[in-house]
Order: C-alpha cells, then sequence, then structure tokens
C-alpha cells in the first residue's frame, strides 16, 4: 500500500473546462488528450469533460482517437491530427474521426481510402504558419484547396476545418501566422463555403490574445490545471490532479516516502518544497523509489504527503516544480509511470 498515487479531481476538471469556455466564448474548446491526457488518463478525462457538456476532443493519434470513440460513444467529434497509415485511416472513417491534413500525399491517401470504402472523409487541412511541423505550405495551398474540393464534389471528403499550431513564444511571430492563417482560411472561401471549424490557438494563446481565437480553441494544459511555466496563475484555475506518496518509515527528523525516480519523479526536484500534515517541507533526496522529506511534529507512518497539488498542504504545482528545473508542468505529469496509481477522489 505504499505505492505512489495521481489523486483525480473530477470537479477541478470540470470547474477548469467550464472557466476556460467561459474565457474563450464564442470561440468552442476543443479538449486536447495527447500523452494520455496530459498523465492524467484518457478515460478519465473523457468521462469527465463529456459530464461537462464537452463536444470536441483532439486526440493526436487515430489509435487514441478510436480510444476515445469508445469512450464517449458517436455524438463527440474526435479530431485526430498525425499522420497515419492507410489501415488506421480506414479505421478513422469508420469511426467517424475528424482528420488534421498537413501534406498533400497525406490529403490524397485519405481521400482514395474513401473512395474504396465508399464513404466520406471529414479533414481539417493545415497551413503551415512558421513552425515547419508538419502543414501545408502557403505556396502549395492553393492546389491543395482544389484537390479538396475536387473531392468533396465528388462525394469522398469534407472540408470540416481550416487550422494551424503556433508557437505561443512570441506575440509579433504569432501574429505573422495568424495573418498566413487568415489567408489560407479566405483561398479556401474564396473555392466555395468557409469551414466552421477554424482553429490556431492552444491555452496560452486561447487565454491571453482573444484576437487570435479561431471558431474553436484546442486547449489541453490549462483544463488540467496546468499554468504555463513563468506564466500568471489564472482565474478560476487549479491543479486537476495530486501527487501523494506516503511515509513508510521516520528516523532523525527525516521522513521517508513511497515515491521515486522510478516512478516518474524527476530527481533533479530535491530542494522542493512539497505538502505536509504539517505543513510545507523540504524533499531532501530523491532515491529510486523513495525519497526524504524534513519531518514535522507528530509525524507517523502513513502519512500523506503531497508532492504536487492544489496547495492546500503548502505543496507546489506541478508547473512550480517544472520551473525548478527549466521545463513545464505537462512534462512532470506525464513522465510519471505506471506505477503511479491514477485514482478519482471526487
Ligand atoms: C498539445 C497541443 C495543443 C494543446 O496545447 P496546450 O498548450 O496544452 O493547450 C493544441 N494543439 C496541438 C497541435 C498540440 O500539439
Amino acid at each position: 500500500m505504499t505505492r505512489p498515487e495521481l489523486r483525480l479531481s473530477s470537479g477541478a476538471l470540470r470547474a477548469n473546462v467550464e472557466a476556460v469556455r467561459a474565457r474563450i466564448a464564442p470561440s468552442a474548446l476543443m479538449l486536447v488528450l495527447k500523452d494520455d491526457a496530459y498523465g492524467h488518463g484518457l478515460s478519465w478525462a473523457v468521462e469527465t469533460a463529456v459530464d461537462s457538456g464537452v463536444e470536441w476532443f483532439g486526440s493526436y493519434d487515430i489509435r487514441s482517437a478510436i480510444a476515445v470513440r469508445r469512450v464517449a460513444g458517436g455524438d463527440v467529434r474526435i479530431f485526430a491530427w498525425v499522420t497515419s497509415t492507410d489501415g488506421e485511416i480506414d479505421d478513422a472513417l469508420l469511426q467517424r474521426i475528424d482528420l488534421g491534413v498537413g501534406t498533400i500525399e497525406y490529403l490524397r491517401r485519405i481521400i482514395a481510402r474513401a473512395e474504396a470504402l465508399g464513404t466520406s472523409a471529414r479533414v481539417h487541412l493545415k497551413i503551415d504558419t512558421g513552425l515547419h511541423r508538419n502543414g501545408i505550405l502557403p505556396e502549395d495551398w492553393v492546389s491543395a484547396v482544389i484537390e479538396a474540393r475536387q473531392a468533396e464534389r465528388a462525394g469522398h471528403l469534407d472540408i470540416e476545418g481550416v487550422w494551424s499550431h503556433i508557437a505561443e513564444a512570441s506575440d509579433a511571430d504569432d501574429d505573422v501566422a495568424q495573418t498566413v492563417f487568415l489567408d489560407a482560411v479566405r483561398v479556401v472561401g474564396e473555392s466555395g463555403t468557409t469551414p466552421a471549424a477554424l482553429h490556431l490557438t492552444a491555452s496560452a494563446a486561447s487565454w491571453w490574445r482573444p484576437e487570435l481565437r479561431g471558431t474553436m480553441s484546442r486547449i489541453g494544459a490549462f483544463c488540467y490545471g496546468v499554468r504555463s511555466a513563468d506564466g500568471p496563475e489564472l482565474e478560476g484555475i487549479r491543479p486537476a490532479a495530486s501527487l501523494i506518496a506516503t511515509v513508510t518509515d521516520i528516523a532523525d527528523n527525516e521522513a521517508t516516502i513511497g515515491i521515486g525516480s522510478f516512478d516518474g519523479l524527476p530527481s533533479s526536484l530535491s530542494g522542493a518544497g512539497v505538502g505536509t500534515p504539517g505543513g510545507k517541507r523540504e524533499l531532501t533526496s530523491i532515491g529510486h523509489t523513495t525519497s526524504v522529506v524534513r519531518s514535522w511534529p507528530g509525524a507517523r507512518i502513513g502519512d500523506e504527503v503531497v508532492v504536487f497539488g492544489d496547495g492546500a498542504h503548502g505543496e507546489e504545482s506541478a508547473t512550480t516544480l517544472a520551473e525548478r528545473i527549466d521545463t513545464v508542468g505537462e512534462e512532470i505529469l506525464t513522465r510519471l509511470t505506471s506505477r503511479v496509481r491514477r485514482v478519482v477522489a471526487d
């Protein structure tokens, strides 16, 4: 009973989703679920979000998109944006998954599979707005749109969206990206109709830069209560997960807890503050399966120590821990291994 737990708060996830939606309206929320819902567990995140009325999910690859379909049922929309094999395209078409398309070659394969299966594919064409990470280049955009429209007329394709991804590192670069994006949307509009789903921004830009939002915003981190590294706290947003370890031994003013680097806790985090029944204490060392915390009055074997969470016991957030080692809060969560049990707390 000394395995660590990632304790999940459905109430916090629901409240975060509500706060994000209120902030970005009328832009619609697409909840991003990559990396097993940022380490929280896909099924829990999808069930909780469906309960809150979330209608769009962003699942990275087709395999996880199909897992979302299994949990969420037939009504929600699921967007998978990684270029995939023909076999997986077939699965996606049968499960009515929306596909992100960043190359003409992938567009042609999707059209061919839709034709072979006698169905039509829902696609979101991706324009490269400067990140050079998969995306149709502006000089190829017109011909891609012409091919997509032809397939649409033939009944094999529905252009459901236009999208891109921005760096969110500098406002000036993001502004340039938006100009390229809007130009791509204009070209699609001139070819007939404008698709309903126009999406460019993730958490930070959706929250802070309303002028960049499209009709939809793809948001992961803020919904899970993970603020940006070196960014401010966010109104109405709190961590949806706390990492709990149990005291297994006490000696010489030191409490040993049952968590270590094998659980995915970076050993470079020694020196951080954690939450204990006696308030904030220093995490003095991190071993393979155990770590050491400075003790507190009345400490007992079986006490719970909160490694990160919402601060209720003096602990830091995942992002504050991440900042100590120059990474982002998502990384602290997604590194946790399967040794850490995911437990729904409320
Ligand atoms: C991860 C990701 C997002 C969500 O980013 P957050 O900063 O976690 O909101 C959105 N779009 C794409 C393409 C992504 O890879």
